[in-house]
């Protein structure tokens, strides 16, 4: 005589692979999700790096302004200086166009420090922006072949679920009722052996009564861990 347990056992095998299919297929998102993030943290470098590059540049373009201005204002002094009309009023433009000389001096110390922080901008620009394309290049191929694992995961699915209906149909309804009550339930196993060797729930590993363990002999009985609730049975 077969077990009334067999068929639901059967089925147990087959949801516990269409649940880790299932979980798989769930993690998918997550995985591409993971994958973009790492680009994205290059993305925003690489636009934290040219902005900086812009700021120095508007920088140095104000500085060689400030300079051609103060050459300007150096032209006109020293013409000022040859229409002067005494000694004191020609020391004064002397004094003044070195003062300008020095204001030029300072504008290009600065716009040398600022070229030199405008060399290495360009080139972290340059760095992150390659690898921004290589990360780019690589994860379209992760992308593609996690896409393409989804499909084939859900083609799968479609398929064990039909062979599941198939399966589920062959076992007695009130079992089934109260194995899809108990595996909603514990989310990994409803339905479990004895333990030959110590007369453990398979589920909960927890000692179990002699009550239980002889019912679970007796297969016209449907019995429960009376610690997890899972169905027991004792084929042995
Ligand atoms: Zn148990």
């Amino acid at each position: 005589m077969t077990h009334p347990l067999e068929a639901i056992v059967a089925l147990q095998k087959k949801d516990l692979r269409l649940i880790r299919l299932l979980r798989e297929v769930q993690d998918i998102p997550k995985r591409k999700d993971d994958i973009e993030q790492q680009v994205n943290g290059f993305k925003r470098k690489l636009e934290e790096t040219s902005e900086q590059r812009k700021k120095i540049e508007v920088k140095i373009n104000e500085l060689e302004n400030e300079t051609s201005l103060a050459n300007d204002r150096i032209t006109k002094y020293k013409q000022q200086q040859m229409d002067a009309d005494t000694n004191e009023q020609y020391r004064a433009f002397v004094k003044e166009i070195g003062t300008v000389e020095e204001e030029i001096k300072e504008f290009e110390e600065q716009e040398i420090n600022f070229l030199e922080k405008l060399e290495d901008l360009k080139k972290s620009e340059h760095k992150y922006n390659n690898h921004l394309s290589e990360a780019q290049e690589s994860i379209s191929d992760e992308l593609k072949e996690l896409d393409e694992r989804n499909n084939e995961l859900n083609e799968r699915l479609e398929q064990m679920k039909a062979d599941r209906k198939l399966s589920a149909e062959k076992c007695d309804p009130l079992i089934l009722k109260k194995y899809v009550r108990i595996l909603q339930n514990k989310k990994d196993i409803a339905v479990v052996q004895v333990s030959d060797t110590n007369n453990c729930c398979g589920g909960c590993h927890m000692q179990l009564p002699p009550q239980i363990i002889n019912d679970a002999k007796n297969i016209n009985k449907i019995v429960n861990c009376n610690f997890c609730g899972r169905i027991v049975y004792n084929s042995g």
